[in-house]
């Protein structure tokens, strides 16, 4: 906790919007951060949710525009502050990094930032110290981008241990997804939370231009899932029980990243393929050359394993991810 106050402070049941500034761009304007707050009628814990750390990854928040809508303050205890597009920058170039010329660019690498550094440090800075640092709860909520990525997990830290981990397991479990990864997080807003000791995960589901089925699918499914952590937290009145999951770790991760550019002709594009077990040799794709229009490459599964990261058919360059499945062998359930 800072000991600074929080922007919300003294602010009543209901919603509010305000905008955190960051630094003046070349164009004159300012770069701000819009900051979305939900007082409940009741006290309890402040839980900060940041979407688009990735510029280009929208489900998250449009999703998160309809819960603010539909929350009834009466009955929410604490309080919600979301940082509805936390990369800006990125936003505005339709993509995922900052666009700029120096430094790291990546916000899911530059936690806890500096107010010195380069403009997307500046970001994490204004986010630590606004959000993070006054927060009970975390999570910073990713999902596919405009790659065609189809993902249904939660990811929590590794590197955090004792209570801030079991705490975080226990909320990313409450979100409901079929998986649960035990990820690398290091640099990400969460590892930070969780050096201060505060619970946080990253849900990395669903993706944008999925078409309108499944959009509305995976929106529904988010909202599901805060509402859910929620309950958790103690914010909403009720109890959560976790589905049946799949837990993974980073050893048991096995991503199929084709070493060709071109046309990924996917067999696996909907969302029910993920967490389906895979034969090790089965074929989950092909790499064609948009130009001699030659197969470059087939993708097969690696080992017996259960998919949790697809794509639909569209272009890839070469080393991206493309496919990933969680071993059997070595991935558990948690019942
Ligand atoms: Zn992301």
């Amino acid at each position: 906790m800072s000991t600074a106050k929080p922007l919300w402070a003294g602010q009543e049941e209901g919603r509010w919007f305000t905008r955190i500034e960051v630094t003046t761009m070349l164009n004159g304007a300012m770069l701000a951060l819009p900051l979305h707050v939900v007082t409940g009628r009741g006290t309890g814990p402040t839980f900060g949710i940041i979407t688009n750390t990735h510029g280009d990854e929208f489900l998250p928040t449009t999703a998160i525009r309809r819960l603010i809508a539909e929350l009834d303050t009466a009955k929410l205890k604490g309080r919600l502050a979301i940082v509805s597009v936390a990369n800006p920058l990125a936003t505005a170039a339709f993509g995922r990094l900052s666009p700029e010329q120096h430094g790291r660019t990546d916000l899911h690498e530059v936690y806890p930032g500096s107010p010195r550094g380069n403009a997307t440090q500046m970001i994490a800075a204004a986010i630590t110290e606004n959000i993070i640092h006054h927060a009970d709860a975390f999570i910073d909520f990713h999902s596919g981008g405009s790659g065609g990525r189809l993902q249904a997990r939660a990811d929590y830290s590794a590197k955090a241990d004792g209570e801030v981990k079991r705490r975080s397991l226990e909320l990313a479990r409450a979100f409901g997804m079929p998986f649960v990864h035990e990820n690398d997080l290091s640099g990400t807003a969460a590892h930070h939370a969780n050096t201060r000791g505060i619970p946080a995960f990253n849900p990395e589901m669903g993706g944008s231009y999925l078409g309108p089925e499944n959009t509305q699918l995976y929106a529904g499914q988010a909202i599901d899932g805060l509402r859910r952590v929620m309950t958790a937290l103690g914010m909403l009145d009720g109890t959560v029980k976790p589905p049946r999951q799949l837990h993974f770790g980073l050893k048991s991760r096995r991503e199929i990243r084709p070493r060709h550019s071109g046309y990924l002709v996917s067999h696996f594009e909907r969302p029910d393929d993920l967490g389906k077990l895979i034969e090790g040799g089965i074929k989950l794709g092909e790499i064609v050359d948009l130009y001699s229009y030659e197969v470059l490459e087939e993708l097969t599964a690696p080992c017996d394993g259960y998919l949790f990261f697809s794509r639909y058919c569209g272009v890839v360059g070469a080393g991206t991810q493309a496919f990933a499945v969680a071993e059997a062998a070595t991935s558990q359930w948690l019942d």
